[in-house]
């Protein structure tokens, strides 16, 4: 009985762990779709802000370079929501095209170029 119930606790924490992650996983998931959507405004941003300078608007040029930062910044912050979500969906990410695979891949097939040298998120 002893027994018993230690597995049983065992599943019951496993299972609690499990969707835990993927409460986790739709979190990041939501997260990386709103930096792509910043990324999105910033471009938007940018297209009006070129097209002022195209018609000879006065517009401060620190305008345009901060926003190209702020992209640069918002792209990283969601090449790490990508390599995180990837993470928790048990997948790896290449470290050659950065496509996020199945764990159990030996090549990447957008790329061709071996698994084996990184790191497997499963455990
Ligand atoms: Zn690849």
């Amino acid at each position: 009985m002893e027994k018993f119930i230690s597995d049983l606790k065992q599943t019951v924490n496993g299972a609690v762990k499990k969707s835990g992650e993927l409460i986790e996983l739709t979190k990041i998931k939501m997260a990386a779709a709103d930096t792509k959507n910043s990324i999105q405004d910033k471009f938007t941003k940018l297209g009006e802000l070129t097209y002022l300078a195209a018609k000879g608007e006065d517009m401060p040029a620190a305008d345009i370079e901060t926003i190209v930062t702020e992209i640069d910044e918002l792209k990283q912050t969601l090449t790490e929501q990508e390599a995180k979500a990837a993470e928790l969906g048990g997948k790896k990410i290449c470290p050659h095209c950065d496509k996020a695979l199945n764990a159990e891949f030996s090549f990447c097939p957008a790329c061709g170029n071996p698994m084996e040298d990184i790191e497997t998120f499963v455990d």
